[in-house]
């Protein structure tokens, strides 16, 4: 049953139900609703938490805020575990590598650019890098180590937010939004759809597809590397994110081609050609799933956080980073939902940056009175 009071989050996506379990387990009534929850980029994804290795000159607010929500994981990874479920988080770190003399170059400049920033990162060489992966193939002559870029594994972590969300109280809607639901308050929260509900978010959001694999160690072949390796590879980049002892996840190509979420024969082979230059051991590895998903896209590959009209808040288009921005995120949306503003460290993602051009109203976030379990969130300090 539908309630129509409380907060609806739409999208049960990791950011929906991060702000959906933040918000039930502060008091709110929440009702996320969703198909599907669970599903979407999320389920899709690498689960890498590395915004240090990712910096790309330019883009100094999506590294700042990226090491803002990275800096919460460890807690909101212990806050699921002692809701019932361990999310996976691993924290070996990741090195970033390149293959070919203009790639090497490249990773020359991402290693300036961190030591300007004041980022601790470690260059390993030779037999050190061998000893520390042995997998690495020989086109590897050198890596940069940033040991706090951890990973996640994004299916355990679904599996996580939802048992968390049920025993904090969150209802389920397993339907598809046509318009926004009734409720108190909307959190819209649909990744790459999140357009086709609100008209200040059709030219925001748009999808932007990506392919990714995953794979399986055979016995007798070489494990894949023991933390996340960022590859360049002839210009182009390709990650290898590992589970557990035997599995990988590679990803990702990307494309601006709309709503298709076919795998093309095209993506899986670039990715495995450049993948077995980093790791040549692959090529022996089983394939056991191929997959593509719709990254959430914004403009400026912000995510945009904030009120779109009274009663409406959308937390959207986190691009490539919704599983690292997840906890930020929540954080946010609930400061918003409180009636407060979004913490400083999330200021570059709030949507008021792009207001003229949506058309959103600010102010008051509520069409009434958010319902909470017995409890006034307003009345907190
Ligand atoms: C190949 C690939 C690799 C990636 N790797 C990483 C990574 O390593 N690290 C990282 O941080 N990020 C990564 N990302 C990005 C990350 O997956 C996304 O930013 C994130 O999942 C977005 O989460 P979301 O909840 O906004 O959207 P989604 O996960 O897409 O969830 C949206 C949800 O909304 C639901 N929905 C849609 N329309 C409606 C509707 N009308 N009514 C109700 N419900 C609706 C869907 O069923 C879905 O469950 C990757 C993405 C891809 C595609």
């Amino acid at each position: 049953m539908v309630r129509s009071s409380g907060v609806a989050v739409v999208g049960g996506g990791v950011i929906g139900l991060a702000c959906a379990w933040r918000a039930a387990a502060a008091g709110f009534a929440v009702t996320v609703h969703d198909p599907a929850p669970g599903s979407g980029a999320s389920w899709v994804a690498g689960g890498m938490l590395a915004p240090v290795t990712e910096a790309l000159p330019g883009e100094d607010d999506v590294l700042a805020l990226g090491v803002a929500s990275l800096d919460r994981w460890p807690s909101f990874a212990t806050e699921l575990s002692a809701a019932g479920t361990d999310p996976g988080l691993r924290t070996e770190g990741t090195l970033a590598v390149a293959v070919d003399p203009a790639d090497r170059a490249e990773l020359d400049r991402l290693g300036e650019h961190l030591a300007r920033l004041g980022r601790d990162v470690d260059v390993l060489r030779g037999r050190s890098l061998r000893l520390a992966e042995p997998s690495l193939g020989p086109a590897v002559r050198s890596a940069l180590s940033v040991p706090g870029d951890l990973a996640v594994d994004n299916r355990a972590l679904l599996a996580a937010l939802l048992a968390a969300c049920r025993s904090a109280g969150v209802a389920f809607e397993p339907s598809r939004c046509e318009t926004l639901p009734p409720a108190d308050v909307v959190v819209l929260a649909a990744g790459a759809h999140s357009g086709a509900l609100h008209p200040a978010l059709r030219e925001m959001i748009r999808p932007v597809k990506g392919e990714i694999l995953r794979l399986r160690a055979r016995r007798g072949v070489l494990p894949p590397p023991s933390r996340t390796v960022r590859a360049v590879v002839g210009g182009r980049r390709c990650y290898l994110v590992p589970r557990d002892r035997a599995r990988v996840v590679l990803g990702a190509t990307q494309y601006e081609v709309g709503f298709d979420t076919d795998v093309t024969a095209g993506g899986v082979r670039q990715l495995l050609d450049d993948a077995e230059r980093v790791l040549p051991a692959i090529g022996e590895y089983a394939l056991e799933e191929s997959s593509a998903g719709l990254r959430p896209g914004s403009p400026d590959n912000l995510p945009l956080i904030g009120s779109l009209e009274p009663g409406v808040l959308v937390a959207t288009g986190h691009s490539r980073h919704g599983i690292l921005l997840a906890p930020l995120t929540a954080e946010a949306v609930l400061a918003l939902l409180r009636g407060g503003s979004v913490p400083p460290e999330a200021a570059s993602a709030e949507v008021n940056r792009f207001a003229p051009a949506m058309g959103v109203s600010e102010g008051a976030p509520r069409r009434g009175n958010a319902v909470t379990h017995g409890r006034d969130e307003r009345s907190e300090a």
